[in-house]
C-alpha cells in the first residue's frame, strides 16, 4: 500500500505531466536509461551537484537551498520548460514539505532552465493545490494497473514510450 509520505518530487512532476508515467515509476517501473533525454537530465544533474546543497529531510531532493533577504529560496534546474506546469508542482511540492514538515514560514520556489525563470509562491491556495494532488497520487498509484496509454504530443520524446506505443 502506497501513502503520501512514499510521494518525491520527481513523482509529482510525472503526475502532473502523465498519470501513466507516475503509476509506473512509482511501480519501480523505469523508463529507457539510453534515452537522449534520460542521458540529458544526467548530465545536468552532474553540473549542478556543484552547487548542490546536502539537505536531508523526507523527501526533500531539490537541487538547491539559500536564504534570501526575509525568505528562504528553493532552486530547481530543468533542461527544458515545455512542462511549466509540471515544474510549479514539484516545487511546491518542496514548498509545502519545508512548510508543514520544517515550520519554515517564507520560503519561495524559483525554477530554472536556460535563460528562463520563473518564481513559485508557497502561497495558500498553492498549498491546498498540492495538498490536493497528493490524494489523488495516492490513489493513483494504489489502483492495481496502470491507467490505459493514450497518445499525447509528448509522447513521442517521453523515456517510457517503449511502454506505451
Ligand atoms: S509515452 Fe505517453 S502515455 Fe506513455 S508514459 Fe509517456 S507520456 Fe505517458
Amino acid at each position: 500500500m502506497f501513502d503520501q509520505d512514499e510521494v518525491t518530487g520527481t513523482l509529482v512532476n510525472y503526475y502532473t505531466t502523465c498519470k501513466r508515467e507516475a503509476w509506473l515509476y512509482a511501480h519501480h517501473i523505469y523508463p529507457d536509461q539510453e534515452d537522449e533525454n534520460m542521458a540529458l537530465g544526467r548530465t545536468i544533474a552532474e553540473i549542478k551537484e556543484q552547487n548542490l546543497q546536502d539537505f536531508a529531510f523526507a523527501n526533500l531532493k531539490f537541487d538547491k537551498l539559500s536564504k534570501e533577504r526575509g525568505h528562504y529560496l528553493v532552486t530547481e534546474y530543468k533542461k527544458s520548460l515545455k512542462n511549466p506546469e509540471a515544474g510549479k508542482m514539484q516545487l511546491l511540492f518542496y514548498l509545502y514539505l519545508l512548510k508543514i514538515g520544517l515550520r519554515l514560514k517564507e520560503v519561495k520556489g524559483r525554477l530554472i532552465s536556460g535563460k528562463s525563470a520563473f518564481l513559485v509562491d508557497a502561497s495558500e491556495e498553492n498549498l491546498n493545490m498540492i495538498k490536493e494532488i497528493l490524494i489523488d497520487i495516492e490513489k493513483l498509484v494504489n489502483m492495481p494497473t496502470a491507467p490505459k496509454f493514450e497518445y499525447k504530443k509528448i509522447c513521442d520524446n517521453c523515456a517510457y514510450r517503449n511502454y506505451c506505443m
